[in-house]
């Protein structure tokens, strides 16, 4: 059916404009159905549409974007399912080094916080620094800084033991036989050859991306990083313009993949120029910046949505836990490429 079939409000240009959306993503990987079980691939599924519920909760009853993305990625930080917060994992010192950032297209302000190894939920910290008074003077915080700052404002804090999950542990002492590659060679090539369907250093993120009533857009980012990266390794999640972006004008992107690609290709932000000086679409430019990727040996993929409620949410793995939802629907949630 074609959507103006549905009677949606248009634009001014006749564009049809679906209100308020919400689009997630659990991180991108190698994600096969062949060694997943249906009943965990159940359990994600319920995990995507839990975090689409909490933050469409907040946008439906006319709250901001921003509340709404924040919401959204707190809950998939608090599962173990996903790779940020209570899920992360592992650096390859066995530590735990949570990252996380946020931006409000409404006003092009943003907050990132790296190096985090006590914060329950990074993005509440990069939140709290974005919409404190008087406002925080730096964009990003690192380290004891960033959570020094969390103590001051009270956020919570735990031992690093909160955060062990027997899955991580076995994938970090696995993954110490495989170093990872450097940022020049595609992700999920090793040193050693590993089987196709099974990638002993696994990446994965947590991001939402919404537009609320009054068209304003936010974006959030959250993270462990990547199986065994070194400690002090910081990727692209807590970049603003690679893993994260957010603006009015044109959509807010939210990233997952090898970091290190969204770092030196400026992931986000390219889907917001194309956008912006090409006029693609959303799904057009999300599309081609994640086919230019795999062009490079880049793997990962992006959520996005614009002012109008179109969502983008293309990927160049197996597999990406993703999702939408908006008014009068059930949270759709995917998995696999064919799905
Ligand atoms: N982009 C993250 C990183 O490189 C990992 C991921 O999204 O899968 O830290």
């Amino acid at each position: 059916m074609h959507l103006n079939e549905l009677n949606l409000p248009t634009t001014a240009h006749g564009r049809v404009n679906h209100g308020p959306t919400l689009v997630i993503h659990g991180g991108v990987g190698t994600i096969l159905r062949t060694s997943f079980p249906r009943e965990e691939q159940e359990q994600y599924l319920e995990a995507l549409r839990t975090s689409l519920r909490d933050g469409f909760r907040i946008l439906e009853s006319g709250g901001t974007a921003i509340d709404a993305v924040e919401a959204a990625v707190r809950y998939m930080e608090d599962s173990p399912f996903f790779n940020a917060g209570k899920g992360a994992v592992y650096t390859i010192g066995g530590n735990i080094e949570l990252e996380a950032s946020i931006m409000d297209g409404s006003n092009h302000r943003a907050s990132a916080c790296t190096l985090l190894h006590h914060i329950r939920n990074p993005i509440t910290l990069a939140r709290t620094m974005l919409t404190t008074k008087p406002p925080v003077p730096h964009v990003f915080l690192g380290g004891a800084q960033a959570e020094a700052f969390a103590r001051d404002k009270e956020l919570e804090f735990v031992e690093q033991g909160y955060f062990y999950t027997e899955k991580r542990w076995k994938q970090h002492i696995e993954g110490l036989e495989y170093p990872p590659s450097n940022s020049e060679s595609k992700g999920t090539v090793y040193g050693k050859s590993v089987p196709r369907d099974h990638d002993p250093n696994p990446m994965g993120t947590v991001g939402a991306v919404a537009v609320d009533r009054e068209g304003n857009i936010a974006t959030a980012t959250s993270t462990g990083g990547r199986n065994n990266k070194w400690d002090g390794r910081i990727g692209d999640t807590p970049l603003i313009g690679s893993g994260t972006w957010a603006e009015n004008a044109t959509c807010g992107v939210s990233g997952t993949g090898n970091g290190e690609f969204f770092i030196r290709y400026a992931v986000c932000h390219d889907v917001a120029s194309r956008m912006r000086y090409l006029g693609e679409s959303v799904q057009e430019a999300a599309a081609t910046v994640v086919e230019g990727l795999r062009k490079v040996e880049g793997e990962g993929g992006v959520v996005a949505v614009d002012r109008y409620g179109e969502v983008a949410m293309p990927f160049n793995s197996p597999g990406m836990y993703r999702g939408y939802i908006r008014a009068d629907m059930e949270p759709q949630v995917f998995i696999f490429g064919d799905d």
